[in-house]
């Protein structure tokens, strides 16, 4: 580790960089509050900042307290985190305000020990809203502290191993300041999201280049160090669109636990990779038009269209559907691809099983739908 004057140099250096070139326009940042950091640091996993920004306004205008995020349905929640995914964010945030409000007296722990008891709350997290809101010296690490960490002192551990965590942790809690670890933090961010990004790094605008190992050795592509790969799982289905005789269409809420716990979309059947590539193979564009007619003037979808029977997990129903799927969605998510044909289909209004419902389009619009559905409401929708 560096000598005491080295890094007080750095540190020095690092924060006229931020007070200069810091994002200073970021909501969370113009006016900094404790539960606005908690929220905008959860929304921030996973996600780019420019996307976080409406989403963060949006949700402090509809729960601009803790008090208000814990007595709001859990679905009005999930609504306003619709499209952002990783949805288990949204639940945990519920169950945390929850909890503040039984056990905090309403009122966000301080210290780093306490918030990383609450649900969703992790290191990085606790660390962030430790420091940022209530100056504590704690780092906050993520991705990119790690990535900056690794090219400054050529750390040679996997950053993808959870041992190297302790490592990073100290190496971070050294160079933090007494005083405004939280802006130190912030600073991190930046200069990783801006200029010590993954691919080409643009040292030469870098504040702290000549202290950075990496630069000093033309080594910056090596770190971080990662070894293993996430592998993806492809994952196939068919989505069916069924419409009702009095045009509505039937939906289904996924299961309380697991990928898009409680959210709203069309009923899925997955299926062999085989027979998906054989039907994949007939997809008729064509047929979307003359469902969208139909779904306005409640009509059959084509007289001619054969029966098919759904293969529901208890018990099958029928629906007349087409004969070929309409058009094919396929979404990542980090450990999975799903990959589905969409077929339109008329029903009769049968009775629903748990979880299920006859939506129109108003009811449909305040449902929280996942960036799956969406995909596939604007593959039924047709080009704009
Ligand atoms: S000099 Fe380059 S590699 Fe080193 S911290 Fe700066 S941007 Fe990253």
């Amino acid at each position: 580790m560096w000598k005491t004057s080295k890094i007080q140099r750095f540190q020095k250096e690092f924060l006229s960089w931020f007070k200069v070139n810091g994002r200073k326009h970021l909501p969370w940042r113009i006016r900094r509050t404790p539960y606005g950091t908690w929220i905008s640091e959860i929304m921030l996993q996973q996600t780019r900042v420019e996307t976080v920004i409406d989403y963060f306004n949006r949700f402090m205008t509809r729960f601009p307290t803790i008090e208000d995020l814990a007595r709001a349905p859990e679905e009005a929640v999930l609504k306003s985190w619709e499209g952002l995914g990783y949805y288990s964010r949204a639940r945990n945030l519920k169950a945390a305000a929850e909890t503040i409000m039984s056990d905090y007296q309403g009122e966000m722990p301080q210290r780093y020990s306490e918030l990383i008891k609450l649900k969703g709350i992790g290191p990085y997290t606790a660390g962030a809203i430790a420091s940022m809101a209530f100056g504590e010296r704690v780092p906050a690490i993520d991705g990119n502290a790690m990535r900056v960490a690794s090219r400054l002192f050529e750390i040679e551990q996997d950053i993808g191993d959870s041992k190297s965590f302790k490592l990073f942790w100290q190496i971070i809690a050294a160079l933090l300041p007494a005083e405004n670890p939280g802006v130190f933090n912030e600073a991190l961010m930046d200069l990783g999201s801006a200029i010590c990004t993954p691919q080409n790094p643009a040292c030469p605008e870098c504040p702290v280049q000549t202290e950075c190992a990496a630069f000093k050795h033309g080594t910056t592509g090596q770190f971080p160090v990662k070894k293993r790969k996430t592998k993806v799982r492809n994952i196939y289905y068919l989505a069916y669109a069924l419409q009702d005789p009095a045009g509505e269409l039937l939906l289904e809420r996924r299961p309380d636990q697991g990928l898009l716990a409680k959210m709203w979309q069309f009923p899925l059947v997955e299926i062999e990779k085989k027979e998906y590539l054989k039907l994949r193979e007939t997809i008729d564009e064509g047929q979307r038009a003359h469902f969208a007619a139909s779904l306005a003037e409640s009509a059959l979808v084509s007289e001619a269209a054969p029966d098919l029977w759904l293969e529901k997990e208890e018990e099958p129903f029928a629906a007349q559907c087409t004969p070929f799927p309409i058009g094919e969605v396929i979404h990542l998510f980090s450990h999975r691809r799903w990959h589905i044909l969409l077929y339109l289909g008329k029903t009769e209004k049968l009775p629903l099983k748990e979880g299920e419902i006859w939506s129109d389009e108003e009811r449909k619009r305040r449902l929280p739908l996942s960036k799956v559905q969406q995909k596939l409401d604007q593959l039924l929708a047709g080009p704009a």
